[in-house]
């Protein structure tokens, strides 16, 4: 689950452009202390004793940089095809596949309770926290304690911080075990604490529901996450499909449904020639889910598609994990190429990217395959001197170009 920015950018752009800047709190420790006061009879209203909360808060310091994650704008929207080939490479599929026979047995068990198929459970696992390896470094409580405080959007963060806080009254979780992304997300599922609290499920019957350090509960909870959502077993997410020519753009929308009879009378087939009818997706309404316009790869997506959505609010996520739950049951990549002379590369040539930016005298910092901050700037400089388009991103013709020992 990542934490959404666009809506609160709208809000912040409103407050600006009304009073010229929003009303905050002096960003001071002493700030923060006077706000931890003042918020707990709040958290107590919503269940958070006084004990908890005074043990749980005690000398805890505000963490100033996340408001800086909370206000950042990106210099420029990273193209789809990045997306996928980091979050569907060669890697994230074999890993998946290890994962999907070591925990056989608990995920045919899985699949019994929720009616979730094991590549689906596994494949929402790989892209939150790559199979439960990347689940975050920020202590919950300190994070969601200083975003309840200080920035623009308090009052959701406050109700995730009371949440995190009854997770700790609780038991559920261990307070140094309780760490997560800088907004909040935590554990092999990513989950906000109040997703937790509403869906993680304690499936290996010890009496605790803990996603952090319990990987049978981690993926029934995502599991039931996906059940509550309204998926039906055996329905497919969707399928790649092939437009006809002059084809009719504004049909497109994930949410524009129609049945498949609807789209076979627009021209639309499966990208193999095949009719829709072979898609197994008959007697269902589906939208054409269309990320990079009519020449790239183009999909007709079933409500399963709109529940895996649900976890991240990105058709970017949604399709990572709809595509890699394919490539877990021996599907290929997609057929149509994305439209771009410059495509994205996997996290494999992402770390020989870096390799070559150091090599080049760059301080990139860890060799991770994030391409971070620092490797974007060493990019930007390597493009600038190759004359490409200065731009910071990482992609084939950055890569070629350095491999080639320009
Ligand atoms: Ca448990």
């Amino acid at each position: 689950m990542r934490f959404n920015n666009k809506p609160g950018l709208l809000l912040l752009g409103a407050a600006l452009a009304f009073a010229g800047l929003p009303t905050q709190a002096q960003e001071t420790q002493a700030a923060f202390q006077s706000c931890l006061t003042n918020l707990q009879p709040a958290a107590q209203r919503v269940g958070v004793q006084s004990e908890t909360y005074q043990r749980f808060t005690q000398g805890v310091q505000a963490d100033f940089s996340l408001l800086e994650k909370l206000n950042y704008q990106p210099e420029f929207k990273l193209p789809i095809w990045d997306y996928l080939s980091g979050l569907v490479d060669e890697e994230r599929v074999s890993d998946g596949l290890a994962g999907l026979q070591r925990h056989a047995e608990v995920l045919k068990r899985i699949e019994a309770k929720f009616d979730i198929d094991p590549a689906t459970v596994v494949a929402v696992w790989g892209v939150e926290s790559n199979y439960g390896r990347i689940t975050g470094k920020y202590p919950l409580v300190q994070a969601l304690g200083t975003l309840s405080c200080f920035g623009r959007r308090q009052s959701y963060f406050q109700g995730e911080f009371y949440a995190a806080l009854r997770i700790l009254q609780r038991g559920d979780i261990a307070p140094e075990r309780l760490n997560g992304s800088w907004a909040g997300a935590f554990g092999h599922t990513q989950f906000m604490p109040q997703t937790y609290e509403r869906l993680a499920v304690d499936f290996d019957g010890d009496g605790r529901r803990d996603l952090v350090d319990n990987s049978d509960d981690a993926l029934a909870s995502t599991a039931n996450f996906l059940h509550k959502g309204g998926w039906r077993n055996g329905v497919p997410w969707g399928v790649e499909v092939r437009l006809p020519a002059g084809f009719n753009s504004s049909l497109a929308g994930r949410k524009n449904k129609r049945s498949l009879d609807d789209w076979a009378r627009s021209g639309l087939q499966l990208v193999d020639g095949r009719p829709l009818s072979d898609s197994g997706l008959s007697g269902e309404k589906v939208g054409l889910l269309m990320l990079a316009g009519v020449n790239g790869p183009v999909f007709l997506t079933s409500k399963n598609f709109d529940v895996i959505y649900g976890y991240n609010a990105a058709e970017s996520y949604g399709l990572a994990i709809a595509h890699l739950s394919d490539r877990l049951r021996g599907g290929g990549s997609f057929k149509t190429a994305w439209p771009t002379d410059d495509p994205g590369i996997s996290r494999a040539e992402r770390r020989e990217l870096q390799t070559l930016l150091v090599a080049k005298g760059h301080d990139i910092g860890e060799i991770d395959g994030a391409l971070g901050e620092k490797s974007r700037a060493a990019i930007k400089i390597e493009q600038e001197r190759l004359g490409q388009q200065v731009n910071g991103r990482g992609g084939l013709k950055i890569l070629q170009a350095l491999r080639a020992g320009m």
